[in-house]
């Protein structure tokens, strides 16, 4: 049975609490969340009946600043989930140098199953009911699995009927016509790709004709693709849940991606030299950067031996278990964290929120500009921890963003 999220989110924070050599009271208040809200939300169905789904909205520190993080539509949210992914974000927030803390959403519920009507009375019910302790000062949600900007759109006109005025800041990722920024679309790939080209250079791999192999094609999978083949790396194979395609001199990624479209996958693209299975593409050996960019648990204890892969870079959340970080660690593969890797879209959606407090649209090229200065500034300080405590990259990184926590806690006089 897959570890209990929560757990897994423990062990990572124990570890960080130990390198830092922090006590155990510092572990006690970390290993809590500040609230957890749990609600009820009641939606006439098409049908006239009323069905009740469960909700919850937990924020777990804001000692940064506001609680920022996704809401997740999925038929096997539970709480324990939700508490693990705000803490996660809590040091996604921290290590990227955001003034945020981390909260998460769900709503127990298979959205493939609603209509478009019930979808909607759904989303206008869970924001109504987590209104009290949401809002741009308090606590910024944004999507995550299953939710959209669509969804966002109808979290923030619902607020706003609530405060009897347009409160733009109070989620991110709107569609762009709603005060959303420019960016947030290509935001999570381009982070995934500043991180690849850093990572490769501090290897001393030239990231000009480096060989990337990369699962799952869709927002994250293409856009990590697309700017990677565009700043000169060579993209020899991408996969989506039907499988995926190889070819030695690479595919140029906005062809297949209008195949994609056209086809429904990226299996079949005339480009080919060979069709390839998911597993196949983690062991290629003619690689040099692994861009797991669909799921979890895709790299464990029975494949990792096999990568070959010089730098993976976790586009995904969670794709390398903890028992292949370690055997990764010992080959000399270079693991570029989910935390930091996948930062992207929390970074932009604060320069939404950031452009929403001021009424300001900025241009996608500024966009970019300053999300690229964030991503390198984060991963220079993860770099400088992970040769200064000789670990992998994801306890440096856990590490720097406990540390900012703990300051911080410590200046306001928490602890
Ligand atoms: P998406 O739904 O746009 O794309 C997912 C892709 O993965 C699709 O191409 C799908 O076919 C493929 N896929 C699904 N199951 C697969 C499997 N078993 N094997 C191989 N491929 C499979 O999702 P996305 O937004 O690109 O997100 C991908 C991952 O990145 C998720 O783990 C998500 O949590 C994470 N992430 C996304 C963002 C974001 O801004 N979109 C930010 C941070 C993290």
């Amino acid at each position: 049975m897959a570890e209990n999220p929560y757990e897994m989110a423990l062990k990572q924070l124990k570890k960080a609490i130990d390198v830092l050599g922090y006590d155990r009271n510092i572990y006690e208040i970390l290993s809590k969340p500040q609230r957890i809200l749990e609600v009820s939300i009641p939606v006439k169905m098409d049908d006239g009946s009323i069905k009740v789904f469960i909700g919850y909205r937990v924020q777990h520190n804001n000692v940064l600043g506001p609680y920022k993080g996704g809401v997740r539509y999925h038929p096997g949210v539970t709480r324990d989930e939700v508490i693990a992914l705000a803490m996660w974000m809590t040091w996604k927030c921290s290590v990227a140098d955001l003034p945020y803390g981390g909260g998460k959403g769900g709503v127990r519920v298979d959205p493939r199953k609603l209509s478009m009507g019930e979808l909607e009375r759904l989303s206008r019910g869970y924001i109504r009911a987590i209104a009290p302790i949401v809002g741009p000062d308090i606590d910024i949600p944004a999507p995550d699995v299953y939710t959209n900007p669509q969804v966002m759109a109808w979290f923030m006109d619902e607020y706003s009927k609530l405060k009897g005025r347009n409160v733009p800041g109070v989620v991110t990722a709107k569609p762009v016509e709603l005060w959303g920024s420019y960016g947030r679309i290509e935001a999570t790939g381009y982070g995934v790709a500043v991180a690849a080209k850093f990572a490769s250079r501090k290897y001393g791999l030239p990231f000009e004709g480096a060989r990337v192999a990369i699962q799952g094609y869709g927002n994250v999978g293409y856009y990590s693709a697309l700017f990677m083949h565009e700043w000169g790396a060579k993209i020899v194979a991408v996969s989506d849940s039907k499988g995926g395609i190889y070819n030695p001199d690479g595919f140029d990624p906005q062809k297949v991606k209008a195949f994609k479209e056209r086809t429904g996958t990226v299996v079949g693209f005339p480009d080919a030299k060979k069709d390839i299975t998911n597993e196949e593409l983690l062991t290629l050996e003619n690689i040099d950067i692994l861009v797991p960019a669909a799921i979890e648990n895709v790299i464990t204890s029975e494949n990792a031996d096999k990568v070959h892969a010089k730098i993976i870079v976790e586009g995904a959340n969670g794709p390398v278990t903890p028992e292949a970080d370690e055997i990764l660690f010992k080959k000399g593969v270079v693991v570029v964290p989910d935390i930091i890797a996948n930062a992207g879209g929390v970074i932009v959606s604060y320069y939404e929120w950031v452009q929403n407090m001021q009424g300001l649209q900025w241009k996608l090229d500024e966009v970019l500009r300053m999300l690229e200065d964030k991503m390198l500034s984060a991963l220079d300080k993860v770099y400088r921890k992970y040769y200064k405590l000789g670990s992998d990259l994801r306890t440096a990184a856990y590490a720097v963003a406990v540390e900012r926590v703990v300051n911080a806690m410590k200046l306001r006089g928490w602890i």
